[in-house]
């Protein structure tokens, strides 16, 4: 049994008595991965980040240091997904043409996909560069909160508040110019079917633990 803020499950479909009507309670009840990128860690501000995911009611149910190989850095950015690469390709395209400057004098190329799968280089060196803490976060609507939190992917342009608009100041221009991922001192679960895939990449089942918080019952009661 759980309570029903609680539950693994996102629709719970009660049935009161027979012949009669039944009702359906949404508890979107969420996992989600968040990366404490080797910036973080080498800054020194683990504690304020955790803090901050702590406060808002979340679950902390699991977490651990790890130095990422490259094949779990690669398994984490897919240069596979087609998707993801070329919408990094996109928003890389767009900001050379902010700065005016010409994608083919750094990429060789102006074709999204292509120069996307040169920026996953840039990612998957990023997290390889040094140990990074994991965590999974547990509660109802995990996944958009954690990035409500962590605040927009580019630090300069992400609300005082947030993680990343508290603690940096990158921007695609300095990134870039460098050819270097943005420091965006952490990584949230995108939606959550991202997030259901990287909890299972990171994380095995035995590593994900059960208990009772304290402040539950008086947060979804
Ligand atoms: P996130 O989900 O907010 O982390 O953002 P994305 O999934 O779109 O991007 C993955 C990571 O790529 C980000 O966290 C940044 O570290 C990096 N990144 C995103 N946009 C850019 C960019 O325009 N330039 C560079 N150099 N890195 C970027
Ligand atoms: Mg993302």
């Amino acid at each position: 049994m759980c309570d029903i803020g609680f539950c693994q499950v996102n629709i719970i479909n009660i049935q009161l008595e027979p012949h009669t009507q039944s009702v359906t309670i949404v508890s979107n009840m969420e996992k989600t991965l968040v990366l404490l990128k080797p910036d973080a860690v080498a800054r020194g501000i683990v504690g304020e980040i955790i803090t901050r995911f702590e406060k808002s009611g979340l679950k902390l149910i699991a977490t651990k240091m790890i130095e990422p190989s490259e094949d779990l850095a690669n398994q984490h950015y897919p240069a596979g997904r087609r998707e993801f690469i070329e919408g990094m390709g996109h928003k890389t395209l767009g900001s050379y043409k902010e700065q005016g400057l010409d994608p083919h004098k750094v990429f060789g190329t102006d074709e999204p996909h292509a120069i996307g799968l040169q920026v996953q280089h840039w990612l998957v060196d990023s997290l390889t560069a040094g140990p990074v803490i994991a965590l999974v976060l547990e509660g109802p609507h995990a996944v958009e909160l954690v990035r409500k939190i962590a605040g927009n992917t580019l630090p300069i342009k992400a609300e005082p508040g947030t993680i990343r608009g508290d603690y940096s100041f990158d921007s695609p221009a300095l990134a870039n110019s460098e050819k270097r991922a943005i420091r965006n001192l952490v990584h949230a679960s995108g939606d959550k079917k991202e997030a259901d895939f990287e909890v299972n990449l990171w994380f095995t089942d035995e590593e994900l633990h059960s208990y009772d918080a304290a402040h539950q019952n008086h947060m979804t009661a």
